[in-house]
């Protein structure tokens, strides 16, 4: 089986809810620009209360296909697993059953496998490397200048020209027609695809571990992107002003963005846990840390995810948030493809069950 096209990636949503009685069809309030209706399934078995929840969305990247089929085969093996009341064993590290069991008991796993079904048919058919979604609103009839990065349109230092130093080499851009493809819309959430995933950690209220798959540089991120961490000085933080200007350099004096020590422990512990169990399938390495030691960036859905309960004024519930780069392609050859489906479907089980604990 070669990669799967968005027909497929779609097809396989629906069918594993309709075979599981455990996988629950959840429809995408907006379609997208070229009319297509997105589908996640909430995978767990029920419970009157709603219970934690881990979202996973994939897809984002137009041409980082892999993702698709990492959470579509990671659905498959839990509600397989769980139905067949067997474990699950990925080359060298293996669940028991009673393991996937208690993922499926005590967890809400959210899976929405394909959030921009316009780019990635775009760029199985047109243009392997396109990154954006389809939006031609702001294109001005170019065609190079199509489309909106969304892993930069969410609300997160979204001003950064502003927000940032001006030395600072944020990969972002706000001209449509940018070469890097980092174009990040006109304002925060101008997409529909973004959208729908803050809708869907609005209707998932009790989301508290978020993971956005993305490929490549083998490594298992965790905020922040902005810049570095730290949890010293709470005043130092992306709602105050005084430190626009200042942010995204390596130098850690000017600036570096406040986590509470918890968290950034949490962080840290779930992410060498995902990276371990990975390891283990065949012995592959990524490295857990901190998204701004990769490159500084602002509108991610990761930092985005954990700013919500900072922002809100109400009991938002804290989600600790994570990007995951698989691979070193954006789309190696189908027979590594398919070991690396399984390296990171270990870590996501991996994840889970250390979420649940
Ligand atoms: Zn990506």
């Amino acid at each position: 089986m070669p990669y799967l096209n968005i027909n497929e990636v779609e097809s396989g949503v629906i069918s594993l809810a309709a075979a599981f009685p455990k996988a629950e069809l959840v429809q995408l309030p907006e379609p997208t620009f070229e009319g297509r209706t997105c589908h996640a399934l909430r995978i767990g078995t029920h419970r009157l209360e709603p219970k934690p929840a881990v979202v996973l969305i994939g897809g984002a990247h137009a041409r980082e296909w892999g993702s698709s089929e990492i959470l579509v085969n990671l659905a498959a093996d839990l509600l397989h697993a769980h139905t067949g009341g067997t474990g699950l064993a990925y080359g060298g590290t293996s669940f028991t059953s009673a393991q996937v069991r208690t993922i499926m008991e005590e967890l809400d796993v959210v899976v929405f496998p394909l959030v921009n079904p316009d780019g990635r048919n775009y760029s199985q058919t047109v243009d392997p490397m396109w990154r954006r979604n389809r939006n031609p609103a702001r294109s001005g009839g170019n065609p190079a200048a199509i489309g909106v990065d969304l892993n930069r349109n969410y609300d997160h230092l979204f001003d950064y020209r502003t927000a940032f130093h001006p030395l600072a080499p944020v990969r972002v851009s706000d001209d449509p027609a940018d070469p890097d493809q980092v174009y990040q819309g006109p304002e925060p959430f101008s997409e529909v695809e973004t959208r729908n995933v803050r809708w869907l950690l609005d209707r998932f209220t009790r989301t508290h571990w978020f993971v956005d798959v993305h490929s490549y540089t083998q490594k298992m991120l965790y905020v922040w992107g902005d810049d570095q961490n730290q949890s010293v000085d709470p005043a130092k933080n992306f709602r105050n002003p005084l430190f626009d200007g200042k942010r995204g350099l390596k130098d850690g004096l000017l600036y570096a963005e406040f986590v509470d020590e918890g968290d950034a422990d949490d962080s840290a512990v779930l992410a060498e846990r995902f990276c371990e169990a990975l390891k283990g399938v065949r012995g592959t390495e990524y490295t857990p840390e901190p998204a701004f030691d990769l490159y500084p960036t602002c509108g991610t859905s990761d930092d985005y995810a954990y700013a919500r309960h900072i922002l809100s004024d109400q009991e938002e519930e804290k989600i600790l948030a994570f990007t995951i780069e698989w691979g070193t392609a954006f789309h190696p050859p189908w027979a590594e493809m398919k070991k690396i489906v399984l390296d990171v479907d270990a870590g996501l089980v991996q994840f889970c069950l250390t979420a649940a604990a």
